[in-house]
């Protein structure tokens, strides 16, 4: 009796496992069908849940980035805290909503790139100027670009033996927030790195102070079970692809591809054309999504390219080609504006990121139909 007790609770089991695991039409062509956007300001939380409830889900949205950086009550680093930010309750609907759509959040932090915009130093090296890896160049009251410092965004030392302990700590205490098994690190766009005026970086490889940064992140997660998703331009060459120095590395950091480990997920972001570098990276052993951001036509084609390249691959690589993250780079009530402008009118801008989320997901949902 025993042993059939036994027997029974495990057939429950596995079917419970097989009822949770089971896999949709939507899951084999796409596995990933992600949604990236800055996180609301608390004043537009209930907006931003009825959004997720009324757009995302119903679209069938299984993945959403979400741009926290310094937007939360941090409790281990109070002073890297936005003087207006989201409490831990606010995270916490934003969670359970989530969870019962079955959406996977993975929070970002802006991690070694992006420490400054335009004209301003951005919390962690604001709080903690030791940290910046250029602290020479200052920042301009008016920027422009070009500028005779090279300065696009400032980045923090990777090799600074303070600054892992801090950011860590905001790392570990948004994923345990957000209930999270995986994080954005960021890491796109960095021009500052092995800088000459840094005593610990200057003279060393850009490749490996790069693939050494994306390790250090990745092993910390690790110990935890977190996986941890970059942008990928850093690991592309952007002289000999023509991508240019933001799509692209101009820097030479683009060798890490293949230094760094191959758990890492890369968001392959290209706008305005549906380049192939997704097979690029899956050919690396890396897993890839494409990033689309506001040509409707562009990100069609992305999603027919990533059918095929699942279609066409051998089953080692098959699983690589991971899907698609429509990114929104406006924030979330700008967004929402443009997203509620588009349904009333026929007329105007085709361009934008919310025509792009409807065509592609309108696309993506249509390629299930048998
Ligand atoms: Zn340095």
């Amino acid at each position: 009796m025993k042993r059939i007790a036994i027997s029974l609770s495990l057939l429950s089991f596995l079917a419970a496992v097989a009822l949770y695991s089971q896999t949709t039409p939507a899951d084999s062509l796409f596995p990933v069908r992600g949604f990236c956007i800055a996180a609301p300001q608390p004043a537009e939380l209930d907006d931003f849940i009825k959004f997720i409830r009324n757009d995302l889900a119903p679209r069938q949205v299984n993945t959403l980035i979400l741009r926290v950086d310094f937007n939360y009550h941090f409790t281990s680093h109070p002073e890297l805290r936005d003087e207006v930010a989201l409490s831990a309750a606010d995270v916490k609907k934003i969670v359970a909503t989530c969870q019962a759509l079955h959406i996977r959040v993975i929070p970002q932090i802006n991690l070694l790139g992006h420490q400054s915009w335009a004209g301003k130093v951005n919390n962690l090296l604001r709080v903690y100027p030791e940290f910046d890896e250029t602290p020479y160049v200052k920042m301009p009251e008016n920027y422009e670009w070009p500028n005779a410092d090279g300065l696009y965004c400032k980045s923090y030392c990777p090799l600074h033996p303070g600054v892992h302990k801090v950011v860590f700590d905001l790392v570990d205490e948004i994923c345990t927030a957000f209930e999270a098994d995986a994080f954005h690190a960021g890491m796109d766009e960095v021009f500052y790195i092995g800088h000459d005026s840094c005593t610990r970086c200057s003279g060393r490889d850009k490749a490996e102070l790069f693939a050494g940064e994306v390790t250090v992140i990745r092993n910390h997660l690790a110990e935890k079970g977190r996986q941890l998703w970059i942008w990928g331009d850093r690991l592309i060459d952007g002289k000999t692809t023509g991508m240019g120095e933001w799509e692209a590395s101009f820097n030479i950091t683009y060798r890490a591809v293949d230094l760094i480990p191959k758990d890492v997920m890369i968001c392959d972001w290209h706008y305005e054309r549906a380049d192939q570098t997704p097979v690029y990276f899956a050919m690396k052993g890396l897993q890839v999504v494409t990033c689309p951001w506001r040509m409707p036509d562009v990100a069609v084609q992305q999603a027919d390219d990533m059918v095929r390249f699942r279609l066409q691959s051998a089953p080692e690589m098959k699983d690589r080609f991971a899907g698609l993250v429509q990114t929104v780079w406006s924030p979330f009530g700008d967004f929402l504006q443009e997203y509620q402008d588009a349904a009333d009118r026929s007329g105007g801008e085709k361009n934008t990121s919310a025509n792009c989320f409807k065509a592609l997901f309108d696309h993506m949902i249509t390629l299930q139909q048998p």
